[in-house]
């Protein structure tokens, strides 16, 4: 059995142009199983509130994990698909964070004060759209209602145009340890092209900064398939990145949907790479990363051998949730600010989508919840069995097996007889009892994945997402 923990091949030795042609469709990326589309308007606040309430009750002192969305951005990137507020007007943050506290005290009341949390993030948007005070009454707010365990992994998303030095070492005593910074390319046509202009010499330093002041983990976004990349420009970016050796790195693969992401219209389709170019790009940075000794998380993910996240690939305690991988068990995630996204229990549930109707529920003081969805039977099983490819990169049988009461060859009679294309193509290996992800097979794990996933049988739903690769 090959180790595909460990590929020692580059992705272009082991990803071929003929396997990208049979098996790039497109699919979801599984931070949840079902997938977001799915959840209903008949999940409201009410049902949120059970929600909390029964953890409360049942399973108060197992740690939490936090998201806080904050959905401003000072300038808009074209290639942006991300629920965010554009404007310069630092002063609407003010009333958005009084929402906030709002939010926090109802949930608070419904799940009880002082919950311990062992992972913070603050996404967006952009977080370091707020000021420095700003930054200091969230974490303030959030210290009074939820207790931060002394190993939590608190992190926020740093857009390298809006921070310093100075504000690094803001965060830093506000309790953060680590960062994620936008990179996504260096090449100066490129980052004009994005309207997204940042010099390597400015996230250089700031990186710099971030390791004296002693961040656990630091992040880079990088994407490829953006305007104006070339597989020559995307290979500087990739040894540029090596350089600053980031403790994670990840490699996101852009989805042109001008029809559905407005910003993307302002990309020309004649600046956007060829098919065979963006696999020459995904298949060198994933070669580049290999040889600069990073290891290959799963998906879009790498991280150097000593990172946590290595250490939990290794270890087979990898995780997945709505902010990629983790190496928090699967742990409750309680989610603020508009869009954001939660799960507690056996459920999934939305926050609204635009500011007006946010501040209007919480204006009525109750939760902003407007959709989500709760598990059946069915889901919990074919969520375990995805989340054990996308995260393991391998499906044991006996677990699901004991866990939900089935038998596998059974239950997954066609699943597993589909996969014999995958197998034929050397994507998985099938034996008794347990399917094994190959190294070329880690690269299009979500086509695995997908092939478990009841709700992705009407083909003309996958029009809707993004391509594998
Ligand atoms: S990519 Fe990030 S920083 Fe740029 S507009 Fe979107 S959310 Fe804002």
């Amino acid at each position: 059995m090959s180790d595909p923990t460990h590929p020692t091949l580059g992705a272009q030795a082991v990803l071929t142009e003929e396997l990208l042609r049979q098996f790039d469709t497109p699919g979801p990326r599984y931070t949840s199983y079902p997938t977001a589309d799915r959840f209903t308007a008949t999940f409201g606040p009410a049902d949120a509130v059970a929600l909390l309430e029964a953890r409360r009750n049942g399973n108060a002192s197992t740690p939490l994990s936090l998201y806080v969305h904050i959905p401003f951005c000072e300038s808009l990137c074209y290639y942006c698909g991300c629920n965010k507020i554009i404007t310069k007007h630092h002063e609407r943050a003010a009333e958005y964070l009084d929402a906030l506290e709002t939010e926090l005290a109802l949930v608070v009341e419904s799940l009880g004060t002082g919950r311990p949390v062992s992972q913070l993030h603050l996404g967006g948007g952009s977080p370091t759209f707020l000021s420095d005070a700003e930054l200091a009454r969230v974490m303030r707010m959030l210290g009074t209602a939820f207790r931060l365990t002394s190993d939590s992994e608190v992190s926020i998303e740093v857009d390298p145009r809006t921070v310093t030095p100075a504000r690094l070492a803001h965060l830093r005593e506000l309790g953060f340890n680590r960062l994620s910074f936008g990179v996504q390319d260096f090449d100066p046509d490129v980052q004009q092209a994005v309207h997204r202009v940042q010099s390597f010499e400015m996230v250089r330093s700031l990186m710099a900064s971030a390791r004296e002041l002693g961040y656990v983990s630091i992040n880079a976004d990088l994407i490829y398939g953006l305007p104006k990349q070339t597989p020559q420009s995307f290979a500087r970016t990739v040894q540029q990145i090596g350089e600053l050796r980031p403790d994670r790195i990840a490699l996101y693969a852009y989805a042109h949907l001008p029809e559905r992401f407005k910003p993307q219209r302002r990309i020309a389709d004649a600046d956007l790479p060829s098919p065979a170019q963006r696999i020459a790009m995904l298949g060198d940075a994933i070669a580049g990363f290999l040889s600069r000794d990073y290891c290959y998380i799963g998906m879009d993910h790498f991280a150097l051998p000593n990172d946590a996240l290595a250490v939990a690939k290794r270890e087979g305690r990898l995780h997945r949730n709505f902010q990629g991988y983790s190496t928090q068990p699967d742990c409750d995630l309680v989610a603020l600010g508009v869009s954001a996204i939660g799960r507690v229990g056996a459920a999934y549930y939305q926050n609204a989508k635009t500011l007006p109707e946010y501040y209007e529920a919480l204006g009525q003081r109750r939760l902003p919840v407007v959709r989500g969805y709760a598990l059946t039977r069915d889901d919990a099983l074919r969520r375990d069995v995805i989340m054990a490819l996308m995260c393991q990169g391998r499906l044991d049988f006996a677990p699901i097996e004991r866990s939900h009461g089935i038998r596998m060859t059974e239950t997954f009679a066609q699943e597993l007889a589909s996969l014999r294309k995958m197998a034929d193509a050397g994507l998985v290996e099938l034996h008794d009892g347990c399917v094994q992800v190959t190294a070329a097979g880690w690269f299009l794990v979500r086509a695995i994945a997908m092939t478990f996933d009841r709700h992705l049988q009407a083909a003309q739903e996958r029009n809707r997402f993004s391509r594998v690769i």
